[in-house]
């Protein structure tokens, strides 16, 4: 394992575990949604798995419906707040864009116009 995938030295193991500070926006018992530190768009959050999986190969089924519901947790509070549409992205390995090396999905609020048209596929 690298040091980058070292659950040791992993950021979001860190914020997991309550150890480094983030705006928290939801958790359930294996889920935690947070603010990003680079809001990509209004309201751009994360959410990670508390425990280290490196990518979503690696994130077990089981935990699939916990997930789902932090997502849709995360996706109502936004769309409460005035989003009118919402962008999941999840980037696996580096060459796809992943920077850190513990599974978290991102999810970018969206407005008419607001410029971020490029998230769409
Ligand atoms: P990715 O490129 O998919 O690996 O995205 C990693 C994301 O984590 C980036 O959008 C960063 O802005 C975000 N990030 C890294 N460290 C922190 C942190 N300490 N608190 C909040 N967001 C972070
Ligand atoms: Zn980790």
């Amino acid at each position: 394992m690298t040091k980058k995938n070292n659950k040791q030295d992993c950021i979001f193991c860190k914020i997991a575990k309550k150890q480094t500070p983030v705006k928290i926006v939801y958790e359930n018992d294996n889920f935690l949604a947070f603010l990003d530190m680079n809001q990509k768009t209004s309201g751009h959050t994360l959410i990670i798995p508390k425990k280290h999986f490196i990518n979503i190969i690696d994130l077990p089924e089981s935990l699939g419906s916990e997930l789902l519901d932090a997502i849709k947790r995360v996706a109502e509070i936004r769309l409460k707040e005035g989003a009118e549409g919402f962008n999941i992205m999840q980037n696996n390995g580096k060459f796809a864009g992943q920077v850190i090396m513990h599974a978290h999905f991102h999810l970018l609020p969206r407005k008419k116009g607001d410029g971020h048209e490029h998230y769409s596929i």
